[in-house]
């Protein structure tokens, strides 16, 4: 593990001051927080990282780790989810609006395949193709004018197909349509996909973030904070923020 890497786990996203200099966060277990008046509580023009309303929304301990995963991924925002596919889902959600089109590698995790091919489907009219996602130019071929979202795994679920994940989303953008990756194999200590053109990078932290097989969660980190922006509100508003 490279030096810096040991300085964002130790050090990343805790301001000590914030809490006596505790050189271990505490863990806030709180759901409302208290405002002077009702002005300040309705001003969200003055609300910034440290301006805490309730727990659906944000929490100052969900903020340390999201700022750890930011910078592990070389990121601008990330967001911490209850789950991997309640990550994955509020990217879908995000990128993709009725009648839409989404392209999206055969090896992928199943239950993200479900829900494009079921739910998307059905109440989206959202359509899905399905690729091995091996050469660039099948990814070029199948990209419409109304593709929003790509879909890589790479390495992927049990068989760790690759991707070229630069020209993929070279590809991708310029049909207008963003990139997805699920980074879960790889982690952020070996490929950080934002560099290489994705614009949502997924982890599911149930599996090596977690390294412990005793947690359920998962991430996505951006780089547009535009973007950063609709994907907070869409975990605000389904409520899949980590407990
Ligand atoms: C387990 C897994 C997921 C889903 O994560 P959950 O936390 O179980 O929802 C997504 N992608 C990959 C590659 C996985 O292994």
């Amino acid at each position: 593990m490279k030096e810096k890497t040991g300085m964002i786990l130790a050090h990343a996203g805790e301001e000590y001051d914030q809490y006596f200099n505790a050189i271990v966060p505490p863990v806030f277990m709180n759901s409302l927080n208290i405002f002077p008046t009702v002005d300040e509580y309705y001003d969200s023009d003055k609300r910034d990282k440290h301006t805490y309303c309730y727990g659906r929304v944000q929490n100052p301990t969900v903020r340390i780790l999201e700022e750890k995963i930011t910078e592990l991924e070389k990121g601008v925002e990330s967001y911490v989810f209850s789950s991997g596919m309640a990550a994955a889902t509020a990217a879908v959600l995000t990128a993709c609006s009725c009648g839409g089109h989404v392209v999206c590698i055969r090896t992928a995790y199943g239950p993200l395949k479900d829900f494009l091919q079921n739910y998307c489907r059905e109440h989206m009219n959202v359509r899905t193709t399905f690729i091995d996602g091996d050469d660039p130019k099948e990814i070029e071929e199948v990209l419409e004018d109304d593709t929003q979202l790509l879909m890589l795994e790479s390495p992927s679920s049990v068989v760790f197909r690759v991707q070229d994940i630069k020209k993929a989303a070279e590809a991708a953008h310029a049909k207008g349509a963003l990139v997805y990756i699920d980074n879960t194999f790889c982690t952020p200590i070996y490929q950080n996909p934002l560099e290489l053109g994705a614009d949502f990078v997924m982890h599911t932290a149930s599996k090596y973030l977690g390294g412990h097989s005793d947690i359920i969660g998962g991430s996505l980190t951006v780089k547009d904070p535009e973007l950063g922006k609709r994907v907070r509100t869409i975990r605000e508003q389904i409520g899949s923020i980590i407990g």
